[in-house]
């Protein structure tokens, strides 16, 4: 389907979030034909029953663990990479033996009219499109499902798992929150800002992944803010409005989320952006100094074009800073010094972490995508998406014979001397 009707899946994408055909190609229609090629090249490894060594006490016997499929799956994917994320769970369901049940986000109306359209052909009786928006997800829910894999906001995330746990239905909930991207001493400031701006900017700021502020050290901050503004410059010219490569924000509800999270008391100090257009559902590229910690832009996940930069006195600040808000769903660190990046890591939690890039780190096919705590729980992608979908049954084998008596009752002197060392 995404091999056939390509240009018919761009056409979908640019409808919705204005995406290039280059960005629908990269970070959806590519993106998950490269998982699809993955899960072909690699489900017979992961399907494989896996053997695991008995100990002494056990043996003689064998020990496998199966994966067999869960049955039925509940996939309901949000608006902001409506294809991918829609299709990439559906992948692991299906490759792990499930049936589905698929919901894209009706705020995404082209993409999810494509998919329901296209989807029933390619997997037949296996999965079912369910489309529209509360009401349809809402009954979907009253279902049975042997699993529920939930992308999209926290606020809905508990309906659904609260949904699910009257079923006892176990749930992966993909989330997102805000994801730091830490700049130190050690790293290239023209680099950094030029990734940081990328990963910030791509989707019109609409990635669960994306960069949600920067924290760099107080006498860098004037030297980095210069680097991203010429970052905005060289990715999207002057005019970012015209700019070929630059998406749109999905509807005028979330534009004035942004704009209204920009005019508040304590937004801070826009240095380059700031501009919206509302008939085009356009925001400019934009860069705020000086957020007071307790403006929306500062408590709330953007999911948007708007990048604050936020100062810090040393790594411990830094560090300090993320470990006073929820677990992230990622977090950047640019710095080419070993300790730092020990330090960083051993000292805080996120759902993935990155050094001196952004976003890449999800299209790595065998890393697992997840989150922890309020940015999610359970993970996909590669063997670990397959595992998501599986119940990993134990199944041990014992031969007849022997069968010693000193294991049964009832127990004499020896045996209980004898049962006490072996177990
Ligand atoms: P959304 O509004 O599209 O909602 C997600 C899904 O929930 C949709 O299919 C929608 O129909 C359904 N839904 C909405 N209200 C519902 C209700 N009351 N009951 C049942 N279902 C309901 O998406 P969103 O929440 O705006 O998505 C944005 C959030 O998703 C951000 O926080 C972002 O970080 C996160 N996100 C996470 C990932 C990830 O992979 N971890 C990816 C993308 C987005």
């Amino acid at each position: 389907m995404l091999v056939t009707s390509t240009s018919d899946a761009e056409t979908a994408l640019a409808a919705d979030l204005g995406k290039s055909a280059i960005e629908s190609w990269m970070t959806e229609i590519g993106f998950t034909i490269g998982q699809i090629d993955h899960a072909l090249d690699h489900l017979d490894h992961w399907a494989r029953p896996r053997r695991v060594r008995l100990q002494m006490t056990l043996r003689p016997g064998s020990a496998r663990i199966v994966p067999t499929p869960l049955g039925l799956v509940g996939i309901i994917a949000p608006w902001n990479y409506p294809l991918q994320l829609t299709l990439a769970p559906l992948v692991a369901a299906i490759t792990a033996g499930n049936t589905a049940m698929v919901k894209p986000s009706e705020l995404a109306p082209a993409t999810s009219a494509f998919l329901a359209d296209r989807l029933p052909a390619v997997v037949g009786d296996h999965v079912g499109v369910v489309t529209g928006g509360v009401e349809p997800t809402s009954a979907m829910l009253e279902h049975r499902f042997d699993h529920m894999f939930y992308t999209g906001g926290a606020r809905v995330a508990r309906v659904v798992a609260t949904a699910a746990a009257r079923h006892l239905t176990p749930t992966t909930l993909e989330l997102g929150g805000k994801s730091p991207a830490i700049v130190t001493e050690s790293a290239d400031l023209r680099i950094a800002a030029r990734r940081i701006a990328w990963g910030r900017f791509v989707n019109a700021g609409q990635t669960c992944v994306a960069p949600d502020y920067v924290l760099v050290p107080r006498h860098l901050r004037d030297g980095l803010v210069q680097h991203l503004v010429d970052a905005v410059g060289d990715l999207y010219g002057p005019d970012p409005s015209a700019s070929e490569d630059y998406g749109k924000i999905i509807n005028t509800h979330h534009l004035s989320r942004l704009v209204g999270y920009l005019s508040e008391d304590g937004a801070g100090q826009i240095v380059i952006g700031g501009s919206a257009d509302p008939d085009r559902c356009h925001l400019d590229p934009t860069v705020v100094i000086d957020p007071d910690p307790s403006c929306a832009l500062m408590t709330d996940e953007i999911f948007g074009p708007v990048l604050p930069v936020v100062t810090y006195d040393d790594l411990d600040d830094a560090i300090a800073q993320i470990r006073s808000r929820p677990h992230p769903l990622a977090l950047y660190l640019f710095s080419t010094n070993d300790d730092q990046i020990a330090q960083v890591t051993a000292r805080t939690t996120s759902g993935g972490m990155l050094v001196n890039h952004t976003l890449l780190h999800l299209a790595a096919e065998d890393l697992p995508f997840g989150g922890v705590g309020e940015s999610g729980m359970g993970a996909y992608h590669g063997q670990v998406g397959f595992d998501t979908f599986s119940h990993l049954r134990s199944v041990m084998r014992r031969p007849m014979r022997p069968d010693p008596s000193l294991m049964y009752p009832p127990y004499g002197p020896l045996a209980r001397r004898l049962l006490r060392r072996l177990f």
